[in-house]
């Protein structure tokens, strides 16, 4: 029997709420969001404040969390850092890697980003790679070799390793906190290209799952959800507010349209 698709709905709070304004999150987005078995949410509050959203979210196993981020070493002397197997032992089922702000600000390089997908993987935890284009890769027409050479590096990385199912998000760097969204169209014509670079890779067999993020809301949710080869979205800013991300949670979804 085929399963049936359903949208992954992730929440990237980055570093915002700490674990009192986590609790208060849940109990307000509790109310506002019954469970639904159609979709997957996924949190991904600041390392500090998993714990609470842990003990917050006792009776309502359906909303998941994860980890912004892993360093790519198991253990060692790098202040600040958290590795895979310490997040795992927290009780979180997902991680991130790729994100631009991680490239951006912190300089993970694609070798860096390998790394942090193979921990995951190895800690038993479901990664979500990020990729996607600067503005000036875009309008140097550079988008299909940037989200190539992003995804080839990542998965160069795996040795072997099963990732299944492979979940991607693309988040153009441009629309990332800016206001500017993709179109549903920049958005399929991006989903193809990872689409079509994931399934080349080697042992793959899996169906691939690719989020759009980039300045999603309450108001462009259904269009995005609604897009060709969007399986689901990465949500920033408005994933902060209850009532905001409640709205994203219950967007237009099309099972059928892949
Ligand atoms: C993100 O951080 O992954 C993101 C997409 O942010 P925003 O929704 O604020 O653009």
């Amino acid at each position: 029997m085929t399963e049936v698709r359903k949208p992954l709905i992730a929440a990237n709070w980055k570093m915002y709420k700490g674990p009192r304004e986590t609790r208060d999150f849940v109990g307000r987005f509790a109310g506002l969001y019954p469970p639904r078995t159609d979709r997957t949410i996924v949190f991904f509050p600041p390392a500090i404040s998993i714990p609470a959203f842990l003990d917050a979210t006792v009776g309502r196993p359906d909303l998941q969390v994860g980890v912004q981020d892993v360093h790519a070493d198991l253990e060692g002397a790098h202040t600040g850092a958290i590795s895979a197997p310490m997040a795992a032992e927290t009780g979180v089922g997902w991680g991130l890697a790729g994100h631009s702000e991680r490239r951006s600000e912190f300089g993970d390089d694609d070798a860096d980003v390998a790394g942090k997908l193979r921990r995951l993987l190895d800690a038993g935890l479901k990664p979500i790679l990020c990729v996607g284009e600067t503005l000036e890769e875009r309008t140097a027409g550079r988008l299909e070799e940037v989200l190539r050479r992003q995804i080839e590096a990542a998965l160069g990385g795996l040795g072997g390793r099963r990732w299944s199912p492979p979940v991607l998000a693309y988040e153009p760097v441009w629309a990332i906190g800016t206001g500017e969204t993709a179109s549903p169209a920049d958005a399929s014509e991006a989903h193809a290209i990872v689409r079509e670079v994931r399934l080349e890779a080697p042992g793959d067999a899996a169906r691939v799952v690719i989020l759009y993020g980039g300045s999603v809301k309450p108001d462009n949710i259904d269009a995005l959800l609604g897009a060709r080869g969007v399986d689901g979205v990465l949500v920033g800013g408005a994933s902060l507010e209850p009532a905001s991300f409640a709205r994203i949670c219950d967007g237009r979804f099309d099972p059928q349209l892949l």
